[in-house]
């Protein structure tokens, strides 16, 4: 009787093509309440089973329904039949001659997307995670630009892009002492901010105490500029932001950061400065690329602290990191240092971000995957095999 209950709840919520078990690991609190409920739970049970199955998953980072032993037997065995907690596949993991480390993750067949491992040198390190799989901003000088947007990954995907970094750096529990990996980064693959829902529920999960418990001070989310939805993620996220600036004129930011023909810097600007809680403790993080000879002048060096007047602001000033048939050069270094030294000289903190991991494609802008957006005529193909397959 048991058995054909959960078999009646699954079919009423279940797409009828076959699928592979349904993995909880890195799926926010709200949506495991539902898969609770959907279990036959009553809310408030569903909603205590949530909080013990993220404390175990994101915070003890177990891989197995039998470790989790506040849960009862018979309610652990049904978790096992019917879920699984496995991370997505790491189809690629390199690691570089400086340490940093890339792994090429497969959410689903051909939505394959890239998170970097970048260690400090003192005792911090950030994960850069995507947001998408490819993008639809095409900067010029951006080698993700050039791979078509195949689509937004899922706040569970974004999360277990942590998930698969912690395995690896053998970090569970998540308040593990001396943890190298402290902070996250939303500047892997994709535009954050044309999938905020799910970034924002992610960062909800990451931040989680009982959970992977990464600070939300700790997590920056880097944008190219969709003005509206600025201050919408500061109220949404309390993350750092960061823009990729670029150019300080509309006529070369119109050409290199072509969302900027949408949102001109005026309206970028004013974006900016609605953004919650600026402060000399919350600075906004300012990226701008070092192009040889397009954006590298002392003119606009000078222009760039005009422009960031009354923002409380720090610069990343990134060599540009280059890539097959890019078609820009890495300034000179003294350009650089000129460039930082007029920055700095008004007041700023400009580091020259030390490029990281260039020998495995995985520095700023270096990352690409194969995949390609299916047409509607696969999808309908696959799905139709699907049934087939089905119904043997
Ligand atoms: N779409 C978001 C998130 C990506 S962040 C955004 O644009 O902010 C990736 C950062 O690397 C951005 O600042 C991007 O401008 C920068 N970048 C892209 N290509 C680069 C390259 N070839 N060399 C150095 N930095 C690059």
């Amino acid at each position: 009787m048991g058995r054909l209950m959960k078999t009646e709840l699954d079919l009423t919520r279940r797409p009828q093509v076959a699928a592979a078990p349904v993995s909880l690991a890195g799926m926010p609190v709200p949506a495991l309440r539902s898969e609770m409920e959907a279990l036959g739970l009553d809310p408030k049970k569903a909603r205590m089973r949530a909080h013990q199955l993220r404390r175990w998953m994101h915070y003890f980072g177990v891989q197995d329904f039998d470790g989790m032993t506040d849960i009862a037997k018979a309610l652990r065995a049904q978790l096992a039949e019917q879920y699984t907690l496995e991370r997505p596949e790491i189809v690629e993991h390199k690691i570089s001659v400086d340490g940093t480390q890339k792994w090429l993750t497969r959410f689903g067949p051909n939505v394959e997307g890239e998170s970097v491992f970048i260690p400090d040198v003192a005792r911090s390190g950030a994960l850069c995670v995507s947001s998408q799989v490819g993008c639809t901003l095409n900067c010029t000088f951006c080698h993700t630009g050039t791979q078509k947007l195949v689509r937004n990954l899922t706040a569970q995907e974004i999360v277990a892009q942590v998930l698969i970094a912690r395995d690896e750096l053998e970090e569970w529990p998540s308040a593990a002492e001396n943890r190298r990996l402290t902070n996250i980064v939303f500047m892997g693959m994709g535009e954050p901010l044309y999938n905020l829902d799910h970034v924002a529920d992610a960062i909800d999960t990451i931040s989680d105490g009982d959970g992977l418990a990464i600070g939300r001070r700790r997590i920056t989310v880097s944008t190219a500029g969709v003005a509206p939805k600025i201050p919408e993620l500061g109220a949404r996220t309390g993350a750092m932001l960061a823009i990729s600036l670029h150019a300080v004129r509309d006529d070369l930011r119109d050409e290199i950061v072509p969302i900027n023909r949408k949102y001109d810097l005026q309206t970028l600007f004013e974006a900016i400065r609605a953004y919650p809680d600026l402060g000399n403790s919350k600075r906004v993080t300012f990226e701008y690329v070092m192009l040889k000879g397009v954006n590298d002048s002392a003119a606009e060096a000078r222009d760039l602290v005009k422009l960031l007047r009354g923002v409380p602001a720090k610069i990343n000033l990134i060599p540009f990191n280059p890539w097959p048939g890019a078609p820009y050069e890495c300034s000179d270094w003294e350009t650089i240092e000129a460039f930082a030294d007029i920055v700095n000289r008004a007041g700023y903190a400009s580091p020259i971000r030390t490029p990281r991991g260039r020998d495995i494609f995985a520095a700023c802008g270096q990352l690409r995957s194969e995949s390609v957006k299916k047409s509607a005529a696969e999808k309908r193909r696959e799905a139709a095999a699907a049934d087939t397959h089905l119904s043997h």
